[in-house]
């Protein structure tokens, strides 16, 4: 073994998924290793919408204000051409969409994860890994050519949508291609366009604008005459024609700091646990920039999994938890896959007579409250739920009110908010935060990931459920598991 490379759980790639889940487990009191092929921190400005669900993680983990200080909130959901979706009404102490570069967020959740002593490795690439029923064994290479192994209980593959991990576990990532070819560019404006957000299309091909808030603009671009290889560089004055034959205008585009050139798949992995190794973010599921959502899902899929980990390391909880990680967050990769999907194919439709079709469909779609509630709730995050497992309280799985906001939610640690007799009944665990509530108000014990455990209506009682749920997802103190009680 690489001397100082063992650990509970090895995180491979320093992407956002993978430093938000190191640095919630080293909060939690886990030895954390992540290994990281590249050296240094990225500038790539990939994501630039960070939504309401996750500005509410972040603000559990203390980033929120520092990350809002970097860009632009926006109040409303661009959809294509007029159709707009207000986010002024979200029941969110975010009730917006960021616009900041993804290495805004990258910096923040890096600096957390050494903070609370995760282990950053870079220039180590992973090639392989195998596992028993003790642990995993990870095979690298490091900047010098030279072979590295590490072992560890557990290993999470955040190692984006090309995952070496997921190969190792023999896993398919079915699905297809999108977009051949589609611009990213990150330039300034002379003219920028009057509405803060922009998304048109004709026969020319999709243009799309939006602020970071510091004189820079995101453009995606695709140029529906021609589909360039993913090699070719970028020119402005490529850039510059498509705007201009799509807006009618160039927007005054003068200097670029940063372009790119990709094409967009829609692909979901089966499984997200195989044995003692699990996939998350870009690793996992991948789909085309439509909504925003690629990077929000992934660090979603962090805070679902993280305290689920520290669980099962500690021996609050058994292993098969994790198996509840696959089951909340695969349905919901899916529907990301399913809305931002419909999304793209909507803004790529060429032909003016379907583009009338489509928008008099979306306007009178979007007119409905109900639909629009769904839309919005889908793509900001603040309307996805889990599952309630058979024959608990209706609310269970569903996101606790406001985010939490009222509540001294932790990654690590769960909330008991329950009138004072229910507390004096409940046994005392240190990962359990109390919270005396009014008799009226419904009791709630809260998941680290801030999503109900539990819930008991005013003048019910239900202390033995609450046992049980609090020995179903671990909130208890270490031993202390009924023993043979599973996890759903
Ligand atoms: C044009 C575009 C616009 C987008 N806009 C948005 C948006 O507005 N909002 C949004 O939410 N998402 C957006 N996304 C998606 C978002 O960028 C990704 O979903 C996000 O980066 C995924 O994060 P990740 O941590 O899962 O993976 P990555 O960011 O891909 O990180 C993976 C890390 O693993 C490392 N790695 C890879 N292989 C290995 C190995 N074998 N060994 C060690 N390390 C390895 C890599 O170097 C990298 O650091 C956009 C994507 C694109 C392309």
């Amino acid at each position: 073994m690489s001397p100082g490379a063992g650990a509970d759980v090895v995180v491979v790639g320093a992407g956002p998924t993978g430093l938000l889940l190191a640095g919630d487990l080293a909060e939690a009191g886990a030895d954390v290793l992540v290994l990281e092929k590249r050296f240094g921190r990225s500038n790539l400005t990939r994501a630039f919408a960070v939504h309401a669900r996750t500005l509410e993680h972040l603000r559990v983990r203390g980033l929120a204000e520092a990350l809002v200080a970097t860009g632009q909130p926006v109040d409303r959901l661009q959809l294509f051409g007029s159709a707009t979706l207000p986010l002024t009404g979200l029941d969110s102490p975010f009730p917006f969409v960021l616009v900041t570069p993804q290495h805004h967020v990258e910096r923040l959740l890096l600096e957390r994860a050494l903070d609370h002593g995760a282990r950053l490795v870079e220039g180590v690439t992973v090639t392989d890994l195998t596992q028993d029923d003790d642990g995993v064994r990870l095979s690298g290479v490091d900047q010098d050519g030279g072979t590295t192994v590490t072992e560890a209980a557990y290993v999470v593959g955040t190692d984006g949508h090309r995952s070496r991990v997921r190969d190792a576990l023999g896993l398919d990532f079915p699905g297809e291609s999108v977009i051949r070819s589609l611009v990213l560019a990150d330039v300034r404006l002379g003219s920028p366009p009057p509405d803060v957000l922009t998304a048109r299309g004709n026969q020319e091909g999709f243009v799309f604008v939006a602020p970071f808030g510091d004189g820079w603009y995101r453009v995606i671009a695709r140029d529906a005459r021609r589909e360039p290889d993913v090699d070719e560089p970028v020119s402005l004055a490529e850039v510059r024609d498509v705007v201009q034959r799509v807006l009618g205008t160039d927007l005054g585009m003068g200097e670029t700091r940063w372009t790119s050139r990709f094409h967009s798949d829609e692909r979901q992995v089966r499984r997200y646990r195989v044995g003692r190794a699990l996939l998350a973010g870009d690793a996992a599921h991948v789909h085309s920039p439509a909504g925003g959502m690629g990077m929000n899902t992934g660090l979603q899929d962090a805070a679902n999994l993280s305290w689920k980990l520290a669980a099962v390391l500690d021996g609050r909880a058994r292993d098969d938890l994790l198996d509840t990680y696959h089951d909340e967050r695969q349905p919901i990769g899916a529907q990301v896959l399913r809305v931002s999907g419909g999304l793209i194919r909507a803004a790529l439709r060429r032909d003016p007579v379907t583009r009338a079709m489509r928008d008099v469909a979306i306007r009178t779609a979007t007119s409905l409250p109900r639909v629009r509630a769904a839309l919005v709730g889908r793509v900001s995050g603040v309307g996805l739920r889990y599952p309630a497992p058979a024959g608990s309280h209706r609310a269970v799985g569903s996101r606790a009110h406001r985010g939490g906001t009222d509540l001294p939610l932790s990654p690590a640690r769960f909330v008991l908010a329950a009138p004072q007799r229910l507390l004096a009944a409940h046994h005392p665990a240190a990962v359990v935060r109390t919270v005396e509530t009014d008799p009226a108000a419904p009791a709630v014990l809260v998941r680290p990931d801030g999503y109900l455990a539990w819930q008991q209506d005013p003048g019910g009682d239900d202390a033995a459920g609450l046992a049980r749920a609090a020995a179903r997802w671990g909130a208890v103190a270490p031993g202390q598991r009924p023993p043979g009680s599973a996890p759903r």
